[in-house]
């Protein structure tokens, strides 16, 4: 549990911090102290927007009642969502393939409910900043968090803060070379086909070998030819900017052995180039399941501290 998320002398640490992991299947909500002791906590299946949201925010004024005011609230939100403050639209979930979801207004409603400054980015930027302060990216430059699950996201952590263009990173579409064993299939991104996410995510997993990657057998060609994707995400990853480390989540990254297999055939790939060797800067993540509420916890004091 990090124990120094802020200067000892700052008045965070004593804070309560509301913090929302925004999944899409469900929405987990704490109460996190500035120091990243998590007081409690409740889940909501992700249902319909007005619902979901309503009962988050029910649940947050009661356990401010029930624990102390929120000095503020941070989300990290499944996506994508848009970021920019200025824009009318600040913190809703945009254009999702959620059913129901798109275009919701989350964090300013929040914010106005709770009435205290809210923290507003994607569950992978949130997760990224806490792996990036109390996890397994401690201590670097620049750190990127991807998630391998339902979906493959990134996050790239540059000097403490998420990296962001016109909106956040869409890691996950990048495109590759083809496995030679994996050419018969077209892919299950419905914008691109055959992408990474397309080719290497939960869904385009369970599409060719009907079995998710752990419960295919250890020998299934299927391991090598995810880890191939993986790897050219790496080696990409650490062309563009030699991050410190990457930080590889979610719950492909389960798949006993699959860390080992990407941090080989990246090393392979990379050819002894780049200043990080795959074993160095390949990782999982460090906190686990409490990675989604701490990046919650990260986004809060963020907003706290700009105002
Ligand atoms: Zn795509």
């Amino acid at each position: 549990m990090p124990t120094a998320v802020t200067d000892s002398a700052n008045s965070a640490d004593r804070q309560l911090f509301g913090c929302i992991e925004a999944g899409g299947t469900k929405f987990v909500a704490g109460i996190v102290r500035g120091t990243g002791e998590i007081i409690e906590t409740a889940r909501f299946d992700t249902g319909e927007p007005e619902a979901t949201i309503s009962a988050t925010i029910t649940w947050l004024q009661g356990a401010a009642a029930r624990h102390g005011a929120l000095a503020a609230v941070g989300i990290a939100s499944f996506g994508p969502v848009e970021l920019d403050y200025s824009a009318a639209n600040w913190g809703f979930i945009t254009r999702t393939t959620k059913q129901g979801w798109s275009n919701t207004d989350f964090a300013a409603r929040v914010s106005r409910q709770t009435g205290v400054p809210t923290g507003f980015d994607t569950d992978v930027a949130g997760a990224g900043l806490a792996e990036a302060r109390w996890g397994a990216a401690r201590g670097q430059k620049i750190s990127i968090y991807i998630t391998i699950g339902t979906g493959i996201g990134g996050a790239a952590i540059v000097a403490g803060q998420p990296l962001t263009g016109l909106n956040h990173s869409e890691m996950g579409h990048i495109r590759l070379a083809r496995h030679p064993d994996d050419h018969a299939f077209d892919g299950v991104c419905p914008f691109h086909g055959d992408c990474l996410e397309g080719l290497a995510s939960g869904p385009a997993i369970l599409a060719r070998w009907g079995a998710s990657l752990s419960d295919l057998p250890a020998d299934h060609p299927g391991r090598a030819i995810i880890a191939y994707y993986l790897a050219q995400l790496v080696v990409t990853l650490q062309a563009i900017m030699e991050p410190g480390r990457i930080v590889l989540g979610g719950g492909v990254m389960g798949t006993p052995g699959l860390l080992d297999l990407v941090q080989r055939e990246a090393e392979r790939l990379g050819g002894g180039y780049f200043r990080g060797t795959a074993e160095q800067v390949v990782v999982l993540p460090g906190l686990g399941d409490r990675a989604g509420l701490l990046g919650g916890l990260a986004l809060a004091l963020d907003r706290l501290a700009t105002g």
